[in-house]
């Protein structure tokens, strides 16, 4: 049998009746559509995290895209992120109407090269979007700093990095608005798709809402600002709530799994050889992905192959070399870093209920194909 980086049916394995019944429990309350499951979902996961509100939408690109109208980004606006993240945290800058404006990343973390913010600063930048990437957060103090000096706002990419802490702060309560994603790989997963955003701020929850609802506040009520359907299905909203009380359990156990390669792999680690994940001090690391680095990555990947073992990129290509970002005018080159690391990095299975016994045989073939080299 194949292994590969995910897989949800183990953790649906032992939580089968659980995830049944909160679908029996929708189907039966006779509310389909922004219930009872949506509600509970969003004060629970706005306490969860000590802020005051949170919008649940249908997915994570959407939650970003709304956050952002609803911090006031739109056409002609700039908004700085990075290229090294995945594609849809630049599709949802677009979908504004806004231009996204890349910097590169650090070689120790991948993480936003904050030195290099203030000089993408504009007279049109409106907003920071920091990439929380693979599990860990960004540097927040120097962007809050940026932020007060030319009165930008600060939304947090938060798809990867449900319940990440940054010097004893949650992912998603530093800045103006932060945006999540419920896709079923995600630290949080729903059975299909799920977005967030939580805020602390009364006026950006209330332009959320009605963002998500046409650009009304109740039914059959007027449009002021043209808004979309975003809404958060309560299936979904129903089994994140079950598997929001097991949040901090499967964190631990995605932990567990970090520290078992580092034990498996530590010996054969060194410059120009293969690198595990660092994290950052003040940084509580939640390993959405487990993201390594070789300078011989496609071997590699390609000898694993035979020992059944399937691994994934986050990510191949950087955005900015996308063809459909063409427009915004990045030379190869432009992002020295982003690019050197897409053609080094590689993913291995990280999912908490990834058997030990599985993991262990990942472990041992990796240890084979790396010897051999
Ligand atoms: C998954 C992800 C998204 C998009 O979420 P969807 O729910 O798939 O739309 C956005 N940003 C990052 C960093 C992601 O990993």
């Amino acid at each position: 049998m194949t292994t590969y980086v995910w897989d949800y049916l183990p953790e649906y394995a032992t939580e089968r009746k659980d995830i049944l019944d909160a679908v029996e429990t929708v189907f039966g309350s006779g509310q389909l559509v922004l219930g009872k499951s949506v509600r509970g979902f969003e004060e629970e996961y706005a306490a969860w995290h000590g802020v005051r509100h949170c919008t649940g939408v249908d997915n994570g690109t959407n939650a970003l895209k709304l956050a952002l109208q609803a911090l006031g980004v739109g056409p002609g606006d700039e908004v700085i992120t990075v290229s090294n993240t995945a594609a849809p945290t630049v599709l949802a800058i677009d979908a504004t109407g806004a231009t996204p404006v890349f910097v590169d990343v650090r070689e120790s973390d991948f993480l936003i090269d904050t030195d290099q913010v203030a000089a993408a600063i504009t007279p049109r930048t409106k907003a920071l979007l920091p990439v929380h990437l693979y599990g860990q957060c960004a540097d927040m103090a120097p962007l809050t700093r940026l932020a007060e000096q030319h009165g930008l706002k600060i939304l947090e990419d938060c798809a990867q990095a449900h319940g990440a802490s940054h010097h004893g702060r949650l992912a998603g309560t530093m800045g103006d608005a932060a945006a999540f994603s419920f896709y079923p790989t995600k630290v949080l997963g729903a059975y299909g798709d799920g977005g967030a955003v939580i805020t602390d701020d009364p006026d950006t929850d209330a332009r959320l809402r009605r963002l998500r609802y046409y650009g009304m506040e109740k039914t059959y009520y007027v449009v002021e600002t043209p808004g979309h359907n975003s809404r958060l299905d309560e299936v979904h909203a129903e089994i994140l709530r079950r598997k929001l009380t097991r949040l901090d359990a499967y964190i631990e156990g995605r932990r567990a799994i970090a520290r078992r390669y580092e034990e498996g792999l530590a010996d054969l680690t060194g410059p120009g050889g293969l690198l595990l994940p660092a994290t950052n001090p003040g940084n509580e690391h939640v390993y959405y992905v487990y993201v390594v680095r070789h300078p011989r990555r496609d071997e590699i990947i390609e000898a694993l192959k035979s020992h059944d073992i399937a691994l994934n990129i986050s990510y191949p290509w950087p955005v900015h070399t996308m063809t459909g970002f063409q427009h915004l005018g990045y030379e190869r080159g432009a992002l020295p870093v982003t690019e050197r690391l897409a053609g080094e990095i590689f993913s291995l299975p990280m999912y908490p209920s990834l058997p030990p016994e599985t993991q262990d045989r990942v472990i041992g073939a990796l240890r084979e194909v790396l010897t051999a080299l």
